[in-house]
């Protein structure tokens, strides 16, 4: 944490609690903490507003960050701040699991917490997503609608990673950021569930089979070229076809045809999926897989 002044013109300090998402225990965690806010938004998009924050420690030590609220004539529901920290975390599992698989391209998503202002309102809500500030060049690189919006290869190979890292039940998209950096990603799940407003569901995953081209990263994490997209019935009997095969511990790898081990998917990203998307195909999915 720095002790000189804020970048901006900080005002009171509010009383907040921190939650963070946990994707091992699939729990949120949360902490008292002291937070100021600039009076006005620095960054306006579509749907949020986003001012520059300050978190404060016992010492009075900080750490700059964004502070980014839901415009209040959308009446975001209370649960699309968590979800959308929870897609964040989920899609830092992921870049975890790329950085253990790419020798040469490391990538992470921000840290995102939901914070509750005890004591006062950022933009008519108590609630709002926090994030460390990152200064430079904001870029996007891809959106949750399959457009592709520059020809960098690292980010273009992270969503299609995740569809693999997944067993080809989700992908991580609206990869944007500043360097490899990410912030604000979508997650497409299959059945739609969970995951905020962005997950378009199968139509989303589509959209990216469809959109994606593979890229000379792709290729050095040996991910298999991308196949058309499944349809629900076909999902499920490639899930079936893989419950026949030996486990992981007897099986070096879940598709041996390409080559690609998604064996070593992370079990906690998992867990955590089955118990925040709540759906009977997501159970029946889990069940599949073995991975409970
Ligand atoms: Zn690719």
């Amino acid at each position: 944490m720095a002790a000189t002044a804020p970048t901006h013109s900080a005002g009171h300090r509010y009383r907040a609690i921190k939650y963070t998402y946990d994707v091992a225990s699939g729990s949120w965690e949360k902490e008292p903490i002291r937070v100021s806010f600039s009076r006005r938004a620095f960054q306006e998009g579509g749907m949020r507003l986003c001012f520059r924050a300050c978190e404060y420690d016992k010492n009075g030590n900080f750490v700059e960050c964004v502070a980014k609220v839901f415009k209040p004539e959308l009446h975001a529901a209370d649960h699309e701040y968590y979800d959308e920290a929870m897609t964040q975390m989920i899609a830092e599992s992921h870049a975890q699991e790329f950085n253990r698989k790419s020798r040469t391209h490391k990538v992470a998503l921000l840290p995102c917490n939901v914070l509750q202002i005890q004591d006062g309102r950022l933009g008519g809500s108590k609630l709002c997503a926090l994030e460390p500030y990152l200064p430079g060049d904001y870029v996007k690189h891809n959106d949750n609608a399959g457009a592709v919006e520059t020809n960098e290869a690292v980010p273009q190979a992270f969503s299609h990673f995740t569809y693999e890292n997944s067993n080809r039940l989700l992908v991580v998209c609206d990869i944007q950021g500043v360097g490899d950096f990410y912030t604000d990603p979508q997650i497409h799940f299959f059945d739609g569930e969970g995951f905020g407003s962005g997950n378009l569901g199968l139509d989303g995953l589509n959209r990216f089979l469809n959109s994606h081209a593979c890229t000379s990263v792709c290729e050095e994490l040996r991910l298999p070229p991308l196949r058309p997209g499944e349809t629900d019935e076909q999902m499920a009997r490639r899930l079936q076809a893989e419950e026949s095969k030996p486990p992981p511990s007897q099986a070096a790898t879940s598709h041996p045809e390409d080559g690609y081990s998604s064996s070593s998917s992370s079990d906690s990203s998992w867990r955590c999926m089955r118990r925040n998307a709540g759906s009977k195909n997501l159970e029946e999915a889990m069940r599949i897989l073995r991975f409970q």
